[in-house]
């Protein structure tokens, strides 16, 4: 049985951290698509590429050759996966996600990691465009200040100094940006599972998209 999971929700939900275990728990390849829209903004920032200048951001998504290794991203054979965190590029990243032609491209490597392997894939348009027909869909929501309580511990644990305030007002843009923009918005597909973890622990996310998924596979064993 073919099994991908889609997790779409808004920043610091929690996506990331849950899509790792479930991936190790299910024997699923753990796909960060996050990092892709973050990877572009970072060349395209190291370039000076503004998002309005479409040739070339064209021509700078036709130069980056990007693969997964286990967690990690390569982009021209570097692992740039600690550069993509930092508050500049996420303050950046919105406005080179909402490029049509930058998600085109994306989304079709996207498409073509699932057709090769299992996945369990996070973003925001992964259960409405790029895993219409996933086999699971979760939509993980947190409220903002919780989601940049989360957000500011991460990051000051990986030693890099924000501020608080910071981190909640640009969650809050980048959400704004990531549900309104015209190309594939975040926005909840009709058929997925929405989850508040708020007052949830990781584990109890975990263990509630895990029963939903083993109910299903033993329901289709017995078929
Ligand atoms: O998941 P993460 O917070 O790292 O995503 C960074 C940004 O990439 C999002 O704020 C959004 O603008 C963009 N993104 C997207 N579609 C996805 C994944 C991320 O537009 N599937």
């Amino acid at each position: 049985m073919k099994i991908n999971v889609a997790i779409d929700g808004p920043a610091g939900a929690g996506k990331s951290t849950i899509a790792k275990i479930l991936a190790a728990r299910f024997n699923l390849m753990y796909i960060n698509t996050g990092s892709m829209y973050r990877a572009v903004t970072l060349y395209a920032l190291e370039n000076k590429i503004v998002p309005e200048n479409i040739s070339e951001i064209c021509s700078l998504l036709h130069n980056l050759d990007m693969h997964f290794q286990g967690d990690n991203l390569i982009v021209n054979a570097e692992d740039i996966t600690d550069k993509l965190t930092i508050p500049y590029i996420s303050q950046n990243v919105s406005s080179y996600a909402a490029i049509p032609e930058v998600r085109e491209r994306l989304v079709e490597l996207q498409r073509n990691i699932a057709k090769k392997y299992d996945v369990v894939m996070d973003g925001r348009d992964i259960g409405t465009v790029v895993l219409k027909d996933a086999s699971f869909k979760f939509f993980l929501t947190a409220a903002p200040e919780e989601r940049a309580k989360r957000r500011y511990e991460e990051l000051l644990n990986k030693g890099i100094e924000v501020n608080y305030q910071d981190i909640l007002n640009d969650i809050i843009k980048r959400d704004y940006m990531d549900s309104h923009r015209e190309v594939d918005p975040l926005r909840k597909a009709e058929d997925a599972i929405e989850i508040d973890s708020s007052f949830l622990s990781i584990e109890e996310v975990v263990d509630e998209m895990s029963k939903i998924i083993n109910r299903a596979i033993s329901e289709g064993s017995e078929m």
